[in-house]
């Protein structure tokens, strides 16, 4: 057996036959010589479905690495979780994204970032709100989100909990990101005061073909609605699926039918533009 870095993680069994990816171990050097240097954040619109509007959107992260090229997020945050790494990443995302929200609410006040945290960085809920708090960031009310990106258990929920709710203090607000899978599932809804649920991607490319899939996420937007939460639908990839979600009254969608991720000068082209007009929404599937 073997430590796993950092106190309050569970034993990991070491397996000799698990050698280790020589790729990953750049990349892990590399981040931890040079952090976020090669790093770059790219943003994916999210459309008010009952307006028309982008008022809002999703920051990823992307490594653009000397030797290995372009890396996905998908690929190295488990590698900066697993080492405890990850934290840094955040904190650079966060800063980044607070005055990528201030440039956007010139061009629509109640525009919204959301960032991606771990449950490692909700764990270390202290240092995320000593960090927070430090920054006097002028934002408004709700210009931040943070996407709980469940990686595993949260094993102390009432810790959890109140780290959520002195975000709320922060005017910070929670998503429960990947809402179906893994980890991320009712029992989240009871257990933390989140304010929006992210439909996975998973049920939505489906859902027209798929019965069961569409009943779960109509039940999904119903229940999330009864308790006062917002619903985004992720990976919409075709205006069909997107006319069904308005019709279920999903609040906002992301995905490549509204657009991939771009840089954040191309994001400020269509904030204020409307997506769709109204008969396109109101028409029938
Ligand atoms: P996620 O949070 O579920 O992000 C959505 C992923 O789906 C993104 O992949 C996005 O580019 C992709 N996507 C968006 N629309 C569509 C669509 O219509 N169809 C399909 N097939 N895919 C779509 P990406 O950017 O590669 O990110 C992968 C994952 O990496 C994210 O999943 C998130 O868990 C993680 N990640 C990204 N940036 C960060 C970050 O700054 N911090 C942390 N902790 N995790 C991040
Ligand atoms: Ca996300
Ligand atoms: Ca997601
Ligand atoms: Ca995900």
């Amino acid at each position: 057996y073997s430590a796993a870095a950092g106190s309050g993680q569970a034993w990991r069994i070491y397996s000799p036959d698990l050698e280790p990816d020589p790729n990953d171990l750049i990349l892990l050097r590399d981040f931890r010589r040079h952090g976020t240097r090669d790093m770059y954040l790219l943003y994916q619109p999210k459309l008010d479905l009952a307006s028309g509007y982008v008022r809002g959107a999703e920051a990823l992260v992307r490594w653009q690495h000397p030797q290995l090229g372009n890396v996905s997020p998908a690929h190295f945050i488990p590698l900066l979780e697993e080492t405890g790494l990850v934290t840094r990443l955040t904190y650079w995302v966060m800063e980044e994204a607070i005055q990528a929200v201030e440039r956007c609410q010139e061009h629509d006040e109640d525009f919204s970032l959301s960032v991606n945290i771990s449950s490692r960085d909700l764990m270390e809920g202290s240092t995320l709100i000593d960090f927070i708090k430090t920054r006097s960031f002028a934002y408004r009310k709700q210009a931040l989100c943070l996407e709980i990106t469940e990686t595993g258990v949260i094993h102390d929920q009432r810790h959890a909990q109140k780290v959520i709710e002195q975000l709320h203090d922060e005017n910070i607000s929670c998503a429960v990101d990947d809402f179906g899978t893994g980890y991320a599932s009712l029992s989240y809804l009871s257990a933390f005061s989140v304010d929006e649920v992210k439909l996975d991607r998973s049920f939505i490319s489906n859902m027209l073909e798929n019965r069961r899939h569409r009943t779960i996420i109509a039940s999904t937007i119903a229940l999330a609605h009864e308790l006062g939460l917002k619903v985004t639908a992720e990976g919409v990839e075709d205006a069909a699926t997107l006319r069904e979600l308005a019709g279920l009254g999903c609040d906002m969608a992301q995905g490549y039918v509204i657009s991939k991720p771009i840089a954040e000068r191309d994001l400020h082209q269509l904030i204020g533009h409307r997506y769709f007009s109204e008969t396109l929404l109101q028409e029938k599937v």
